[in-house]
């Protein structure tokens, strides 16, 4: 029986991977029950997982989930979720950014009676302006755009009791926003604040494209507030117009000038144009998320795994 179970996503982490084995079996060592330590590589294209069968030969609690190709960071939890058999439920980045010294205080919120102990960044440090502006604008416009109460500069870094993780593995939407779900279950939560390290080592596996998709996601699963935002606009445009058409007309039956050419003309077509256009694009991105869930494709192929049972119970088939 395995109480503590650590998640971790790896994708081309070869530079870091030894590193956080040692910190964190270092932390789980001085818990009080079995652990797992359940890494996912998510389809490494370097040497993460000869690295992880040579870890787990080594050392039993040591166990993995191989992809077929590389399905994504919030997959890669979900797998790990999986397979996890623990009481406790750890999810945590294979670059160090998250230090695992913090997991022995998670714990102890949840032996408090948390069923959540999420990990509030409060400082990031290493990461470009650029990351930390757009990360800081995305959570709170997420925020402002949903009714769940998602946490502000909150990651996947968290502690969830089984019931959660049984909960969470039920649901299997495909375009997967981990911490908003979370949130949406509810259950009791409590936040731990702490400071973003640097990464250990190697470069961010979140590039800009990346980024983006993984922002969109989370707007598209919790808010329709983009769609509403089509018939706002809808609206205003059609009110102005009306006003514009009345001076159009005012000038053309009751003065000499009437508005000139066709230059005005064209602005107008191509700002309506273009506004329709984006808003075909809003709606199109909530469209192509409709296509992935009714296709029932599974979440992710696994080409090999090791130390772990059963898939849990819980995930429909
Ligand atoms: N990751 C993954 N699949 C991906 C991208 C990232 O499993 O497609 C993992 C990565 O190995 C790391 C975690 O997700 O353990 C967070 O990625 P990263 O540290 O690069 O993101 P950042 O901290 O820069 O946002
Ligand atoms: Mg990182």
């Amino acid at each position: 029986m395995v109480k503590y179970s650590v998640i971790i996503p790896v994708y081309n982490e070869a530079l870091v991977i030894r590193e956080t084995y040692k910190r964190l079996k270092a932390v789980m060592e001085q818990t009080d029950g079995p652990y797992e330590l359940l890494f996912v590589n998510d389809g490494s294209e370097d040497e993460t997982i000869e690295i992880l069968k040579e870890l787990a030969v080594k050392d039993e609690t040591v166990k993995y989930l191989d992809f077929s190709r590389n399905f994504g960071h919030q997959i890669a939890i979900t797998a790990g979720m999986d397979y996890a058999s623990g009481k406790a439920i750890v999810i945590i980045d294979a670059d160090l950014q998250d230090p695992p010294e913090l997991i022995l205080e998670m714990i102890r919120k949840w032996k408090e009676g948390y069923d959540v102990v999420y990990a509030k960044r409060i400082k990031r440090k290493g990461e470009t302006i650029f990351k930390k502006v757009t990360a800081h604008l995305f959570y709170r416009i997420l925020r402002a755009s949903t009714e769940i109460d998602i946490p502000l500069d909150t990651g996947d870094f968290r502690l969830m009791d089984r019931k959660v993780c049984d909960q969470l593995v039920n649901m299997r939407e495909r375009n997967r926003f981990v911490r908003g779900l979370v949130s949406w279950i509810g259950f009791k939560q409590t936040a731990l604040e702490y400071e973003r390290d640097e990464r250990f080592a190697g470069e961010t596996k979140y590039p800009l494209k990346k980024m983006l998709r993984f922002s969109m996601d989370g707007i598209t699963s919790f808010s329709y507030k983009p769609l509403k935002l089509a018939s706002l606009l809808g609206f205003l445009l059609s009110f102005s117009s009306v006003i514009w058409m009345f001076v159009v007309l005012y000038l053309k039956l009751f003065t000499n000038s009437t508005v000139t050419g066709w230059s005005s003309l064209l602005m107008a077509i191509l700002f309506f144009n273009g506004v329709v256009l984006i808003m075909l694009g809003v709606m199109g991105e909530y469209i192509g998320r409709i296509y992935d869930e009714v296709k029932h494709r599974p979440l992710y192929i696994l080409k090999d795994c090791r130390g772990v049972g059963q898939k849990s119970e819980k995930v429909p088939q």
